[in-house]
């Protein structure tokens, strides 16, 4: 009988497949391994005999560490210790556009602030763009059933930097778990060593959970400047208005974003330039492989060649982007 599952964790060639309830352990069916499909965490399978058959189409996928079908990524961040980083938030928030995952932010620690500015500011801005937005403590347990609440029928990855508390929140809603919680200092010389494997937790029947070490890459390095802007919701909106259709909406003529830069938040806008300037390295690098690729086809023909066609210029272009995904970019992760 062929049955449906989600993959929960891989370990060397085993896969422990989620089904009604019960985990079974499966192994690769040849044909897969021979047509090189990679099963991730988080996919869905088919699986007969024990067996992964087939992998579903998947609804979304991180490559770094690697897992697929994420339902909404919960952004923690603390009020207090650490600061709240309004630029670390928006990056996560962004990276889950990019990913298309749907977004929820859930601000810890609340039993810090001791005066609601925080709160406020955190309100102004982030519910006019449209997101769910929670304050919880996990030490006080506070919000803890809200926060179940979101989580409840759904895989959601807990995202934020190192010490935010996203250990102790999963703690606080299923004690059992024990996940492992460390004070800031000890997780900082953690460093880089942690395995980057990540596995899918039943916190509850109904609520499952990405652990995962963190994500790796969150450096806009890997795309065009010009695509930041589809990353904010509330730049995306000026989308074709501005006078040059190539506007990165920093200081030209014309610009609609500029015109309307007093309904932008600060935070927001500086944290779309630094994304900017993240992706400007991209675009020299896509820059120097297009004239690398054009001196070796010069020299490998032997002959000059004065231009390069649009299409060639394409083409290496697209050669350039796969070499650089290649590439081990830096493998910077934020626990
Ligand atoms: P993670 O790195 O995001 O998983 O953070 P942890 O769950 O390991 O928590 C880091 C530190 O913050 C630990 O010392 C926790 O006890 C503390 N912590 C976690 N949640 C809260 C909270 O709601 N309030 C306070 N005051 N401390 C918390
Ligand atoms: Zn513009």
């Amino acid at each position: 009988m062929i049955t449906q599952g989600q993959v929960l964790k891989i370990h060397s060639d085993f896969y422990y497949v989620n089904f009604e309830n019960n985990v079974i352990e499966c192994k690769l069916r040849e044909v897969l391994k021979k047509q090189q499909k990679k099963v991730v965490v988080g996919d869905f399978v088919e699986i007969e005999d024990e067996k992964i058959q087939n992998i579903l189409p998947r609804n979304n996928y991180i490559p770094r560490p690697a897992v697929s079908n994420i339902d909404q990524m919960i952004i923690v961040s603390a009020v207090k210790e650490p600061v709240l980083d309004f630029i670390q938030l928006n990056r996560y928030i962004c990276f889950s556009k990019y990913y298309k995952i749907p977004v929820k932010l859930c601000f810890n620690k609340n039993d810090l602030s001791f005066d609601d500015e925080i709160i406020e500011k955190v309100f102004s801005i982030y519910e006019p763009l449209g997101y769910d937005i929670i304050f919880t403590s996990a030490i006080e347990d506070d919000n803890i059933d809200e926060l179940a609440k979101m989580l409840k029928g759904k895989t959601s990855a807990l995202c934020g930097n190192s010490g935010v508390g996203k250990s102790s929140l999963v703690n606080a809603i299923n004690p059992d778990l024990n996940l492992r919680t460390q004070n800031v200092s000890d997780k900082t010389e953690r460093g880089t060593h942690t395995t980057r494997h990540c596995e899918i937790l039943k916190v509850s029947d109904d609520i499952r959970i990405v652990d995962t070490p963190g994500f790796s890459n969150l450096r806009f390095d890997f795309m065009l400047p010009s695509e930041i802007s589809g990353l904010f919701v509330e730049l995306d909106k000026f989308k074709g208005l501005c006078k040059y259709s190539d506007c990165l909406h920093i200081h030209e003529d014309g610009c609609a974003v500029l015109n309307n830069i007093e309904n932008i938040d600060e935070t927001r806008y500086e944290s779309y330039l630094s994304f900017v300037e993240e992706a400007k390295e991209y675009k020299e690098r896509i820059k120097y492989y297009g004239k690398k690729e054009e001196t070796y086809s010069k020299e490998y023909n032997n002959k000059s060649i004065a231009k390069i066609s649009v299409r060639k210029r394409q083409e290496s272009r697209k050669l350039s982007k796969q070499k650089l995904e290649k590439e081990d970019i830096k493998d910077e992760t934020i626990y």
